[in-house]
């Protein structure tokens, strides 16, 4: 059974994230052959946006520009993508289960009196049905769910649903929306950025994570240059965070960000279960300690017992000798 599917897209920065190229191969699997129409909200000129999700796979983008969507308010956005629902009535609609998707999917889904799935991690077709599948109890178990009745409307975990290969040849439907938005109560003046610029930690496919083990925030040190010679992004355990070593943003678990990359390097960091709940599902863990019993070895697929100090050095200069 075909149907029509609504992306809702997401940009930082005037870049597209990347779980819209996944929200939309998300939306090319439940669509069946059914058209996949996306949106994007925004200030000025989107349309290099809006061919972006053409070569990803999009069939139409509609474009809604307006002075009072420049940021993200979930009054602002709800009631431009609702005039895109109203217009386009899909049947299922898609987006990435980001800081933004969580504040403004549920609600879109409380207007449309209809359901949500939120954070699925793999999807699949049986039959007439779309299986989502997602974490529960902090990622130690997954269901299975389907939408019996209404619009089928869900999100997704970053990383988990690969996008389709970019085709620069595709052409599609383009159209800008004009849409009145109501005077917001919650106006956005200024934004400040906490983390530094950089591969950013939810969509990173490499993290190295630093724990109460690297001990002061010049112990970060060694973690940013492995990153760096691995092009991926510095995140934190919460004894990090809260022995002052890093900020707060780069906090990874259960009261912390999610994220699963291709892979993480844990250092320094015991592997508690709040902690473990947050990187679990990472594709390949590898924990460096120097406490052979800590937890974090029981999830890791590589061990290195021994000091971090000593290791991440050697570490770098090896993936350095590769790279020549
Ligand atoms: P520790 O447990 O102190 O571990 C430090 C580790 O470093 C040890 O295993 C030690 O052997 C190792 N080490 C020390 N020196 C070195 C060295 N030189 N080389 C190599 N290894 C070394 N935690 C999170 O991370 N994320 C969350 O979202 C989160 N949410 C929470 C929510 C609640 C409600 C609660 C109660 C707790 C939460 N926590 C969370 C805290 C969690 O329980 C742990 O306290 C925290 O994860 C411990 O951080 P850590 O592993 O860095 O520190």
């Amino acid at each position: 059974m075909s149907r029509k599917v609504l992306v809702i897209g997401e940009a930082r920065d005037g870049v597209l994230r990347n779980v819209t190229f996944e929200a939309i191969a998300a939306a090319k699997q439940v669509g069946s052959g059914g058209e996949v129409v996306a949106v994007i909200c925004g200030e000025g000129d989107l349309n290099s946006l809006a061919e972006e999700m053409i070569f990803y796979g999009a069939d139409k983008v509609k474009v809604v520009q307006h002075s009072k969507l420049k940021t993200y308010t979930s009054e602002g956005y709800s009631q431009a993508v609702t005039e895109i629902i109203e217009q386009e009535s899909p049947e299922a609609i898609i987006m990435g289960h980001t800081a933004i998707g969580k504040d403004l999917t549920p609600k879109l889904a409380g207007r449309m009196e209809s359901g949500l799935i939120s954070d699925a991690t793999n999807i699949e077709i049986s039959g007439e049905n779309v299986v989502f599948t997602r974490p529960i109890y902090s990622g130690k178990a997954f269901e299975k769910k389907i939408v019996t009745d209404g619009v089928l409307f869900a999100t997704i975990r970053p990383n988990n649903i690969p996008p389709l290969e970019k085709d620069s040849s595709r052409t599609g439907e383009i159209s800008t929306v004009d849409i009145e938005i109501d005077d917001l109560r919650t106006v956005i003046t200024d934004v400040i950025k906490k983390a530094a610029d950089g591969v950013d930690l939810s969509e990173a496919k490499v993290i190295i994570a630093g724990g109460r083990g690297v001990k002061s925030k010049e112990g970060f040190e060694p973690l940013e240059e492995l990153a760096e010679v691995l092009g991926g992004a510095v995140g934190a355990s919460r004894g990090a965070c809260d022995a002052d070593y890093c900020d707060y943003s780069l906090q990874i678990g259960q009261t912390g960000k999610v994220v699963t990359p291709d892979l993480y390097i844990a250092c320094g960091i015991s592997g508690a279960i709040q902690h473990l709940a947050g990187m679990s599902n990472s594709k390949v863990i590898v924990a460096i300690n120097k406490d052979p019993e800590a937890n974090i070895f029981n999830v890791a697929d590589y061990g290195i017992v021994g000091d971090l100090f000593e290791v991440i050095p050697q570490l770098i200069e090896e993936i350095k000798q590769l790279k020549v």
